[in-house]
C-alpha cells in the first residue's frame, strides 16, 4: 500500500504552489519552505540538510516528517500564516488557553521568537500583577462571560478559559519558561477555579504551593467580609441599630456560602455597593463599608504572591524584567551571528 494514499491534505494549509510538504499524524501540509525558513530558525536548519536523492516527493515537494499531533501543528501555522484575516473581534490566532499554550510550546520547539513573545503578551494581559488588571479582565479569564444585555437577552462572551484544564496547563508553561510575575494570578485561578485538577500539576513544588495557599485564601474572604459587615462606632450612623441589623444577615447570607470555588475566592466578593444596591444601610455605613472592603482586598492582593510563597510583586516583575533583559540579549547574539 502507498503510505502517501492513506494520510489527508490539510484543508486550511495545502497551497497548490507550496515547496514543501509537512507531515504531523496523517495530515499533510503544502506550505511555503522559504517563508517558514524565515520565521524559524529550527526550519531553516532542518531544511538545509541535504535531502537522500531516493527520498519520496509529493507533487514534486520534499516531506518533512515531524513529530508534533497534527492539531498543534495546525494551530502553530494557523499562528505563523494566518489563513484569515484578523477581525474586529478576534486579532489573535489562538481561541483558548489550550491553544495558546499549544503554539507557545512549538513556537518554543521552532524557534519562533517573535510568536512566543505574542502568545505571552496575551498571558500577561489575561494574569495582571495589579487588582486593577484583575478586575478588569474577567470577561477573558472565566470560561463564558455574560457581559451585558443587548435586549435580546444577555449577550454571551467566549473567554480564553474554555476547558477544565486550562489554568493548569497555563501554570505547567509559565513555570517551565520562568514567566514569573503571572504566576500569583495563574495559581490563584488554578485553586479557584480547577482545584479538582491540582493533582495534575507538573510541578510538584507547587501543586504544594496551591495546597498551602487554599486555607489562607478563604481566611482572606472572611477576613473581607469582616470589614464589610462590621459595625464600627461613632461613623456618624443615625440609625445603627437599623443598619447593624442588615449587616448582619448579609453576613449571615456570606456565611451559608457553600460552594467551595467562592469560598476561596476573596477577589471575588462582591463589595457593599453591590450588596447594599437594595438600600437597608444609610449612606454613612455604606462609605465606610465600602472603604474597609477596598483596602482588605488590596492588602489581599499586595500579599497574593506570599500567599503562594513567590515573594513581592516587585520581586516578580524585577525578575521578568531580568528575563526579557536575557531573551532580548539572545535575539541579537542570534541576529548578529546570522548576518555575519
Ligand atoms: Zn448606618
Amino acid at each position: 500500500m502507498d503510505p502517501v494514499k492513506s494520510v489527508q491534505r490539510s484543508p486550511d494549509f495545502w497551497f497548490e504552489d507550496g515547496t514543501i510538504v509537512l507531515q504531523a499524524d496523517n495530515v499533510l501540509y503544502r506550505v511555503y519552505r522559504g517563508f517558514l525558513a524565515s520565521r524559524s530558525a529550527v526550519f531553516r536548519d532542518m531544511f538545509s540538510t541535504p535531502q537522500p536523492a531516493d527520498e519520496p516527493l509529493i507533487e514534486g515537494c520534499p516531506v518533512v516528517q515531524l513529530h508534533d499531533t497534527a492539531e498543534e501543528l495546525a494551530l502553530f501555522l494557523k499562528a505563523l500564516l494566518p489563513s484569515n484575516p484578523p477581525t474586529a473581534f478576534n486579532t489573535s490566532p489562538v481561541c483558548n488557553l489550550s491553544e495558546l499554550v499549544s503554539v507557545l510550546r512549538l513556537s518554543e520547539k521552532y524557534d519562533v521568537p517573535a510568536l512566543c513573545a505574542f502568545m505571552e503578551s496575551i498571558l500577561v494581559a489575561l494574569y495582571p500583577t495589579t487588582l486593577e488588571g484583575w478586575d478588569a479582565g474577567p470577561a477573558l479569564r472565566y470560561p463564558l462571560f455574560s457581559l451585558f444585555s443587548d435586549g435580546h437577552g444577555p449577550l454571551i462572551v467566549p473567554g480564553y478559559a474554555e476547558g477544565e484544564e486550562d489554568h493548569v496547563k497555563v501554570l505547567d508553561v509559565a513555570v517551565a519558561r520562568g514567566l514569573r510575575s503571572i504566576l500569583p494570578a495563574v495559581l490563584y485561578c488554578v485553586v479557584v477555579y480547577e482545584h479538582t485538577f491540582i493533582s495534575q500539576i507538573q510541578d510538584k513544588e507547587y501543586l504544594q504551593r496551591c495546597i498551602t495557599a487554599l486555607p489562607e485564601l478563604a481566611f482572606a474572604r472572611k477576613n473581607i467580609e469582616g470589614c464589610m459587615y462590621s459595625s464600627p462606632k461613632n461613623n456618624g450612623c443615625a440609625q445603627q441599630a437599623a443598619c447593624a441589623q442588615v449587616k448582619t444577615e448579609m453576613g449571615y447570607d456570606e456565611a451559608r456560602e457553600t460552594d467551595p470555588d467562592a469560598m476561596c475566592d476573596p477577589f471575588g466578593l462582591s463589595g457593599p455597593s453591590i450588596k447594599y444596591s437594595g438600600g437597608g444601610v444609610c449612606v454613612n455605613c455604606l462609605e465606610i463599608s465600602q472603604l474597609e472592603y477596598e483596602e482588605g482586598r488590596n492588602n489581599w492582593w499586595e500579599d497574593l504572591p506570599k500567599t503562594f510563597g513567590l515573594g513581592t510583586w516587585e520581586e516578580l516583575r524585577e525578575q521578568d524584567e531580568a528575563r526579557t533583559q536575557i531573551l532580548n540579549n539572545n535575539l541579537l547574539v542570534a541576529a548578529r551571528a546570522q548576518s555575519s
